[in-house]
């Protein structure tokens, strides 16, 4: 029998029952008239706390509160990618065409479509025995996902019946028999979301998350299957940078969690994506995309849910042998959430009130990325890339979150005002991020260039070397300066601007394939050292700085992918006939 207990006190998003003897801790129930979804998060003689989902107002005290008897699942089957949900795994897109409006109170829709049929095609037959993890099947879910099925956690035995064809998410698909008894398969499964899924053994990371961001995926590489942070004043580009990553980064699969973020920005995500193809598939990019939101207006508490119905997604798709990244904007919001709810609930506060727990939450997020080698046969390995905005107040980083965050993640893209003043995007300040995955990703750079880690290298040197003398040219001027100096700010600078510096709207910069990136650097890097050679033979840094191939090395942003080989080939060329001084009118 269900517990029936009754609203005895409302606070905000957080309601108590009375009468709730007999709950669990994590369990889902209805509470009120309307039945609005809510989930108990403490239990103290027969009083239930709840956190509440949907918007409570309007409840009221000995209204019902009904036990459902199960936790909070994600569905997880055919029919989620492409998808846009809210924290509990709504369906927007089905409540805008069933009910003609968002956020109706009560609505219950499932998470996927029961009455759409798939086409499944099974990859084992009957008589073949089967464990848990192992694919089954498979699925043409869009253009670009293979959606694999799984046999669930639990669940093994020999397949006595399996055929190809078209099914909905609860129709049988396969029965599986195990010491007598008959199972069912259907093409979904379910999965409590607070819940890591589990796998056979974890892996370091080795490959590059290609993002198309240069800054990221030249200096700062991050790692399928890490984990990191960017945290950001006001207006530095958080949102710009993940929507970024979401759309380009070449994983088979993103996640984009807009938690507790301005509606309209959610709204410009889901219309860019409907326009904006895969530059490697040349498909549409909600074909591998999957859309959470939780927005400012809609209800606090189901931001907190949101960033776990998000990584399970991740988890699932990892599971089947994909790379998915998961980007969350914004953290911040999600920890809000969390304080809120604390608040509430009278906890004893922490740092600036967030909980006590702020820290452990957070980790139990991020520690869910990785790379896996998966459950089940084949045998296959999946990753899950998780990164996160921070959005400390102030842009101030010693808060508590950026802090709690800093100690968790391995790479970290560290937002700067000055440069969003300076219209310098993205922001990423180069002195102040760092990304732990270099090393691990120095192999597969190799592929691209055995000049990688030299260029790199070489690189972060020149900058952190006009950093140190940044100080020097505000005392005395840079006319000051030695000559090797000189030419170091001018090479610096151009790193700056032809380089890191890569606009979001810019129709062909927008993405940088790893080659691309390679190539740019290295023509700056190349004209350093013929430009150095040049200055120490005795040509003046003022006439180098008025060589005409600095303007063609700033050109190279405009340059099409498919003509950027050629343009930097004969760039080159120029180079070493010494045109860097013929062109500059010595
Ligand atoms: P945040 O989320 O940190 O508050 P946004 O991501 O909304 O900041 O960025 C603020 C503005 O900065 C954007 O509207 C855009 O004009 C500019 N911007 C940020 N990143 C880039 C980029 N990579 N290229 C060009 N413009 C950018
Ligand atoms: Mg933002």
């Amino acid at each position: 029998m269900d517990i029936a207990g009754k609203i005895w006190r409302v606070s905000g998003p957080v309601v108590i029952a009375e009468d709730m003897r007999g709950s669990q801790v994590y369990e889902v129930v209805d509470v009120g008239d309307d039945r609005l979804t809510g989930e108990i998060i403490g239990l103290e003689g027969d009083k239930a706390v709840i956190q509440v989902y949907e918007d409570t107002v309007g409840l009221r005290v000995g209204e019902p509160v009904v036990g459902t008897g199960e936790i909070l699942m994600v569905e997880l089957g055919p029919g989620i990618v492409g998808n846009i949900y809210d924290g509990v795994q709504r369906s927007l897109i089905t409540m805008m065409e069933d009910i003609g409006d968002f956020l109706i109170r009560g609505t219950r829709t499932a998470a996927l479509d029961r009455e759409k049929k798939w086409h499944f095609t099974p990859t084992v037959k009957s008589g073949d025995t089967i464990q848990e993890g192992d694919i089954i099947g498979s699925v043409p879910e869009t253009g670009l996902i293979d959606h694999k099925i799984m046999v669930p956690i639990g669940i093994q035995g020999t397949i006595r019946e399996i055929s190809e064809g078209d099914f909905t998410v609860e129709e049988t698909i396969a029965i599986v028999e195990h010491d007598g008894e008959n199972k069912e398969l259907t093409l979904m499964q379910r999965w409590p979301a607070r819940k890591p899924r589990i796998y056979k053994k974890r892996f370091n990371p080795e490959n590059l998350l290609v993002t198309g961001t240069r800054i990221m995926d030249y200096l700062f590489p991050l790692a399928l299957g890490g984990k990191a942070a960017i945290p950001g004043g006001f207006g530095t580009g958080k949102t710009v940078n993940l929507q970024q990553m979401a759309r380009w980064s070449q994983t088979q699969l993103n996640i984009y969690v807009g938690c507790g973020e301005r509606g309209n920005e959610m709204a410009d995500v889901l219309y860019s994506f409907k326009k904006l193809r895969d530059p490697a598939t040349d498909r549409l990019l909600q074909e591998k995309e999957i859309f959470i939101a939780n927005t400012s207006n809609m209800p606090v508490v189901a931001r907190e849910i949101s960033i776990y119905t998000g990584i399970t997604m991740a988890e699932y798709f990892r599971d089947m042998g994909y790379d998915v990244l998961l980007v969350a904007d914004s953290t911040s919001r999600w920890a809000e959430a969390m304080r809120e709810i604390g608040a509430r609930l009278e906890e004893t506060p922490g740092e600036e009130g967030f909980p006590t727990y702020l820290g452990s939450r957070l980790a139990t997020f991020y520690e869910r990325s990785g790379r896996v080698e998966c459950i089940g046969r084949p045998s296959r390995m999946g990753s899950a890339t998780v990164i996160g905005s921070v959005s400390p107040p102030g842009a101030d980083f010693s808060e508590p979150v950026t802090q709690a965050t800093l100690r968790i993640v391995d790479a970290l893209y560290s937002l700067d005002v000055t440069l969003a003043n300076k219209r310098h995007f993205p922001t990423i300040n180069w002195l102040q991020s760092y990304s732990l995955y270099a090393d691990a990703v120095d192999k597969w750079w190799s592929k691209v260039s055995a000049d990688y880690t030299t260029v790199r290298n070489r690189t972060l040197i020149i900058l952190q070397n006009e950093a140190d003398l940044e100080e020097i040219v505000r005392l005395v001027g840079p006319e000051a300066l030695p000559e090797d100096d000189k030419l170091l700010l001018l090479v610096a600078r151009m790193i700056r601007e032809d380089f890191l510096m890569q606009s979001a709207y810019h129709p062909v910069d927008t993405y940088s394939p790893p080659e691309r990136s390679h190539l740019m650097l290295s023509t700056v890097i190349k004209f350093y050292d013929l430009a150095k050679e040049m200055a120490e033979a005795g040509t003046l840094v003022s006439d180098i700085a008025s060589s005409k191939l600095i303007p063609r090395i700033s050109r190279m942003k405009d340059i099409p992918h498919e003509e950027i080989a050629d343009y930097v080939k004969n760039l080159w060329s120029d180079m070493e006939k010494g045109m860097i001084a013929q062109e500059g009118g010595i």
